[in-house]
């Protein structure tokens, strides 16, 4: 896999460590940070180190892989048993920054439907 950024991204100068990140992993594949907002008391952004601006704009299937497992992996780490992960894809939904990006939420009661 290619390791591309996009210039203007912030999610690629975070990665590039250009804009600093609360890491709390990294690899060659993925960056997890804790987002800056956060919306509960455990709020880690997980994103591919390649450039890809949504799900709907990923081609390369391993990309999900790569995330979605090192969530799992994050979550494990941490002890977490009970978390949401969510992924908004464009901005009707949601995405503020176009570098995907799983949010793994834990901490506190998640209601459902989402809002
Ligand atoms: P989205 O709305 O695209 O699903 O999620 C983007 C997330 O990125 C938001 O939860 C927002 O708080 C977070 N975020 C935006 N700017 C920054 C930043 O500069 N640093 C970090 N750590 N998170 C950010
Ligand atoms: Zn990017």
């Amino acid at each position: 896999m290619s390791s591309q950024r996009e210039p203007d991204c912030l999610f690629c100068k975070i990665i590039e460590g250009q804009i600093p990140g609360d890491i709390v992993k990294k690899t060659d594949r993925i960056t997890a940070f804790r987002d800056i907002s956060p919306q509960a008391p455990t709020h880690i952004l997980v994103i591919p180190n390649t450039h890809v601006a949504s799900v709907s704009e990923t081609s390369e299937d391993q990309v999900f892989s790569d995330v979605l497992g090192a969530a799992r992996d994050i979550a494990r780490e941490q002890n977490l048993s009970d978390y949401r992960l969510v992924v908004n894809n464009g901005a009707g939904a949601g995405q503020s920054v176009f570098h995907l990006h799983f949010h793994l939420l834990a901490g506190r009661p998640f209601s459902w439907p989402p809002g």
